[in-house]
């Protein structure tokens, strides 16, 4: 099959790769030119594990183009992807603006008989506006088919993209309409064949399911942070409570790791989104409202137990960062706890030295001009350091040598924001290890 897929970022050009592995002819587009250029020379813009391999193999076998022109990538394509990103607005709505600006491109593109496939995460109804919108210029241009549009969220995890996209837990396809059913049906055959369930509903469910799965998530990481602050109160352990939950077949043993709080390019903003829509539908939404309020707390939580811990002053402590990323696996720093912290900690008046195996670039470019002092390695940033805060559970954070950290480290106090170190092997090099959730011991 011709298939384009306009957006090359995360998902586009994870969903172009991947769908040019399956067999497909893929064009994917963007409109940012020396984005284009990189990845025609076989360069990718941004971190995913696995993808360099997978793109220069497509290159190589000549299933993959890249495009900056929308109208050129058109020509013959059976199906095309709308993979532009939706970021938050002000007022918490998805931004549609890059979305519409392809919409409008493609109305003034002829193209054939082609299923348009909104990929990116969108609020629900945004496909019949699509509908609306392409079929009022292009159905009515002569000799030109009338366009069908389907919805097909993507659940991919970013630094697992790869296989996520190859072997997805289901694919969800929300068409009002047969024929673009079936389209999507046949693009996704070989995903089939290898165990993947295809799940068929209506374009509206399609577009909400993405919002609800993002809301149970988001849920579920409130939940567990909350419950780990009331262990930490009322004296209780959350590993050993955690332990016990995840056991429960019920209650399931995902996202149940107390920590910073979520962050990334999609549950903040997908649960801002969801929220305003459910204002304009003049519902309440009381349970997402909270869930947002306890993942702003967490945050703030994190930056009270640091400030608590040098008697409430900040002024002059220097402060070491290990992982930047929002998760292991990615450069992706958009809404990242880590950041947030290091605005909290520089206003606090300390200074700040982080280290990032793979984001240490992406952060610098978000963090701007700040006074943030990014180190050549892990320990570099311990040197002279009060405290060391581990925000991204990365490998190379995991088992570290903890006598080189006790050596560098002036404070002696390490406060584990993702509850992966012991506190007790910690304590037999001297330091004190502070874990959300967890009592403070010396
Ligand atoms: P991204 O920012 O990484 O990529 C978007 C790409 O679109 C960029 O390369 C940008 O240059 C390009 N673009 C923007 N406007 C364009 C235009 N007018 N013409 C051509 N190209 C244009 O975004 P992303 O993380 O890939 O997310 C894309 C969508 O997928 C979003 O709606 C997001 O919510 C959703 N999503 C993301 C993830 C994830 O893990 N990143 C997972 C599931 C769903």
């Amino acid at each position: 099959m011709k298939v384009v897929v306009i957006g090359s970022g995360y998902v586009g050009l994870v969903t172009g790769c991947c769908l040019a592995e399956a067999g497909n002819q893929v064009v994917c587009v963007d409109h940012d030119a020396g984005k284009v250029a990189a990845l025609r020379a076989g360069r990718l813009p941004f971190h995913e594990p696995g993808l360099d391999e997978l793109l220069a193999a497509q290159l190589q076998a000549g299933r993959l183009s890249f495009e900056t022109s929308i109208a050129r990538a058109m020509r013959h394509a059976a199906v095309a992807f709308l993979a532009v990103g939706t970021p938050s607005q002000t007022n918490g709505s998805a931004n549609l603006e890059n979305l519409l600006h392809c919409v409008h491109e493609l109305a003034d593109t002829a193209f054939e008989d082609c299923v348009i496939v909104v990929k990116s995460t969108v609020p629900i109804g945004t496909g019949d506006h699509i509908e609306k919108l392409l079929n009022a210029k292009h159905g009515a241009a002569a000799g030109q088919p009338r366009v069908r549009v389907a919805s097909n969220p993507e659940f991919l995890a970013e630094g697992r993209a790869i296989r996520d996209f190859r072997h997805p837990s289901r694919i969800v396809v929300g068409a009002n309409d047969e024929g673009s059913a079936q389209a999507l049906a046949e693009l996704y055959a070989p995903f089939v064949e290898r165990g993947a369930s295809l799940m068929f509903m209506d374009r509206r469910s399609a577009e909400f399911a993405k919002y609800a799965c993002n809301a149970m998530l988001a849920a579920r990481i409130s939940m567990v942070n909350e419950l780990a602050g009331l262990a930490g109160s009322l004296g209780a352990g959350m590993e050993a409570v955690c332990r016990v939950l995840k056991s429960d077949p019920r209650i399931g043993a995902g996202y149940l790791q107390p920590g910073a709080g979520y962050g990334g390019s999609c549950l903040p903003k997908d649960l801002r989104a969801l929220i305003r829509s459910a204002q304009e539908a003049g519902e309440p939404a009381y349970m997402l409202r909270s869930v947002q309020r306890v993942n702003r707390l967490q945050g703030r939580k994190l930056f009270d137990a640091i400030r608590d811990h040098f008697g409430g002053g900040l002024r002059q402590r220097r402060i070491a960062i290990w992982g930047l990323s929002f998760k292991p696996g990615t450069d992706d720093v958009r809404s990242a706890p880590s950041l947030a912290l290091i605005h909290a900690l520089l206003g606090a008046g300390a200074t700040v030295s982080a280290y990032d195996p793979v984001a240490m670039n992406a952060a610098r470019a978000a963090l701007g001009d700040t006074a943030t002092v990014f180190g050549e390695s892990a320990l570099n940033v311990c040197e002279e350091a009060d405290a060391l805060v581990l925000m991204t559970e990365w490998e190379e954070f995991k088992a570290p040598d903890f006598e080189a950290v006790a050596a560098r480290l002036r404070g002696g106090v390490v406060f584990d924001a993702r509850g992966i170190y012991r506190p007790g092997l910690l304590r037999r090099h001297g330091l004190q290890c502070h874990r959300l959730g967890e009592r403070p011991a010396g």
